[in-house]
């Protein structure tokens, strides 16, 4: 009786096992490249008195800025008084 899912030849398997490898290591960059965005954004936002809120509720591509009393998205310009 044949099997019902065909098994796939090692060459596959060995184009699998590296694209996962790949992503792997692509992954790991990316990781670090964010740990310092992160380390750096932070540092800048001390200097600049600001602190960095959540996500943008409007939006989402950034994460609002809070100074003064008052949180406003860098990305969409969406602000209001807290
Ligand atoms: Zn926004």
């Amino acid at each position: 009786m044949k099997r019902a899912t065909p098994t796939r030849p090692p060459r596959d398997n060995r184009e699998t096992a590296a694209a996962i490898d790949a992503l792997g290591a692509r992954v790991t960059r990316l990781e670090r490249e964010q740990r310092l965005l992160r380390t750096t954004t932070c540092a800048i936002a001390r200097e600049a008195g600001v602190t960095i809120g959540g996500p943008c509720s409007r939006c989402g591509r950034s994460y609002v800025l809070v100074a003064s009393n008052t949180m406003r998205c860098p990305a969409c310009g969406d602000g209001r008084s807290m």
